[in-house]
C-alpha cells in the first residue's frame, strides 16, 4: 500500500488524529494553511471525487458530517470555516486519496485569488 492517507487510516504512519469512526478519519494537516487545518478522509481508498461511485454515497455524506463535527469540536463552527475538496490536476490535488480540508480560525479571505 503506497498511499499516505491509507497508511494514516491504518495507523501505519503517525498523524494527529482529531476524530474517527468506522468509515472516516480526521487529522491535522502536516503543513497547516490556517490556525485550524484538518483533513477528513474516508478509510476506503477513493482517489478523488471524480473517482467516487454511486455506492460511495454513504461515505461521502459521512465526510461532510465529520467535517461539521470537527469544526464544532475545534471551536470554529460559530464564526464559520471553509471546506475545500481539490480534484485532480487542475484542482491542485496533491494526495490522490479523497479528502476534505477543514480550514478556519481566522477570516480566510476570498475563495480564490482574483485575476490580476
Ligand atoms: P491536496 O493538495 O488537496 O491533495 O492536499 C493534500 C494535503 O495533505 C496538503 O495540505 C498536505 O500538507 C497534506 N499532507 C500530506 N502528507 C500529510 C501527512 N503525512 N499528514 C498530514 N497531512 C499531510
Ligand atoms: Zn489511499
Amino acid at each position: 500500500m503506497a498511499c499516505v492517507f491509507c497508511k494514516i487510516a491504518a495507523g501505519e504512519i503517525p498523524a494527529k488524529v482529531v476524530a474517527s469512526d468506522d468509515s472516516v478519519i480526521a487529522f491535522h494537516d502536516i503543513a497547516p494553511r490556517a490556525p485550524v487545518h484538518v483533513l477528513v478522509v474516508p478509510r476506503k481508498h477513493i482517489a478523488s471525487v471524480a473517482d467516487a461511485e454511486d455506492a460511495d454515497r454513504d461515505v461521502l455524506g459521512r465526510l461532510m458530517l465529520m467535517a461539521r463535527r470537527v469544526a464544532q469540536d475545534l471551536g470554529i463552527a460559530e464564526r464559520g470555516y471553509r471546506l475545500i475538496v481539490n480534484v485532480r490536476e487542475h484542482g491542485g490535488q496533491e494526495v490522490p486519496h479523497l479528502h476534505v480540508h477543514v480550514l478556519g480560525g481566522k477570516p480566510l479571505g476570498p475563495m480564490l485569488a482574483r485575476p490580476s
